[in-house]
């Protein structure tokens, strides 16, 4: 008799773990499935096409290959280094959905770090997913993720570890192994995420990718935003008059985006150490994202898409903040659109500069055009 109240305390043990244990599993599982992505005319790889190491594994992520069929230069277009910066994931969503190249070939990578979108940063308040609602009634999910690698799928971090560029992980630092922009130009025997980097690093080169542009966002503290980075070394030192010429011709869309050199010392990230060791012109942008900052209040759909954080207008009233933010908020589809009108031009300048590597392409529209129809427009139905 006290042998069977033994068995029922353990199954009553066993009871209230599973009733938390279930509803996390399904959650965790739900964290890991594939975000599907509207039909247009591509062709799809995987980026373990270039770096072994990463097949089968939950970082092995899709290229999507987007192939004008006339000659003419690859422009490399990725989103999802640092998962929680969404303007930069949607945004190749978008191109990879309405994209009609019409010269040269284009790779987009929308969720570059594949493994950071399956997890969020503990005790930060952060939401796992985000709707957006589609013209047609529909309803399309995307989670938000983390800048870092899923410690899950890559661990422990070391306390000393030194990239292949000659970064020093250490102190504070050492999180950063898990970090795509910290460990270019990768190793394909390296941790998890140094083959992501080795996987870009390959395909560059072995596609002959001409120009490269990884989309990121910054919260309202960080110097660069409205910043495309620019590796000067490209096509002897061409790669600074391209890249301004695009910021010329945002401004003539009323769009401010100044072009800065990549730092000397930014060893790891993917402008300096991809452009110092391939042929690519390599270009980093960034925009303003309003749930990324320290002073972000409830994090919600509403923050997310409609990018509106009283606390950040606030702290720009009261001068504490260099980078100008008003109530009506910084909306989602402004932010996906700046990353394609960057990228649009980029192109532009790119082919007037050397029209036998000509790279262009149409379907979306001008910034206006993409904000007058909205996420809800630019994004298309699953079918
Ligand atoms: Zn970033």
């Amino acid at each position: 008799m006290k042998k069977f109240a033994y068995l029922w305390k353990n199954a009553l043990v066993l009871l209230a773990v599973l009733v938390f244990a279930i509803p996390a599993s399904v959650d965790f599982l739900a964290m890991q499935k594939r975000e599907p992505v509207a039909k247009n005319d591509y062709e799809v790889r995987m980026l373990s096409e270039y770096c072994e190491g990463l097949k089968d594994t939950p970082a092995d992520t899709e290229i999507y290959v987007l192939d004008s069929g006339v000659p003419g230069g690859t422009f490399l277009i990725f989103g999802g280094t640092h998962p929680n910066e969404t303007a930069g994931m949607l945004a190749a969503v978008s191109l990879v959905e309405n994209m009609k190249p019409t010269a040269g070939r284009f790779f987009i990578i929308p969720w570059l770090n594949k493994s950071g979108f399956t997890h969020t940063s503990p005790l930060d308040g952060m939401q796992d997913f985000f709707d957006i609602t589609l013209d047609d009634g529909s309803v399309r999910t995307f989670r938000v993720g983390n800048r870092l690698t899923n410690p899950v799928h890559q661990w422990p971090d070391r306390t000393y570890y030194e990239g292949t560029s000659g970064r020093k992980l250490v102190g504070t630092e050492t999180a950063e192994i898990r970090n795509v922009n910290r460990m270019y130009y990768g190793d394909p025997d390296g941790v998890l995420t140094e083959k992501v980097c080795w996987g870009v690093y390959q395909l560059i080169l072995k596609e002959n990718v001409n120009l490269t542009m990884d989309m990121h966002e910054g919260s309202p503290e960080f110097l660069y935003l409205d910043c495309t980075m620019v590796n000067e070394k490209a096509d002897n030192n061409t790669a600074m008059s391209i890249a301004q010429g695009m910021s010329l011709d945002m401004e003539f869309d009323d769009l401010t985006m100044r072009a800065e050199f990549s730092g000397m010392k930014s060893y790891g990230l993917s402008h300096r150490s991809l452009g110092d060791n391939t042929q690519s012109m390599m270009t980093l942008m960034e925009t303003y994202n309003p749930s990324m900052g320290p002073l972000h209040g409830k994090m919600d759909d509403d923050l997310i898409i409609n990018g509106n954080e009283p606390n950040y207008v606030e702290a720009y009233q009261r001068g504490l903040n260099y980078f100008k933010i008003d109530d009506s908020g910084y909306p989602l589809i402004n932010r996906v659109a700046r990353h394609i009108t960057c990228i649009f031009y980029l192109a532009k300048n790119y082919t007037d500069a050397h029209p036998d590597r000509a790279m262009a392409f149409e379907g979306l529209g001008s910034y206006e055009e993409m904000v007058q129809k909205g996420l809800g427009g630019l994004l298309k139905p699953i079918k």
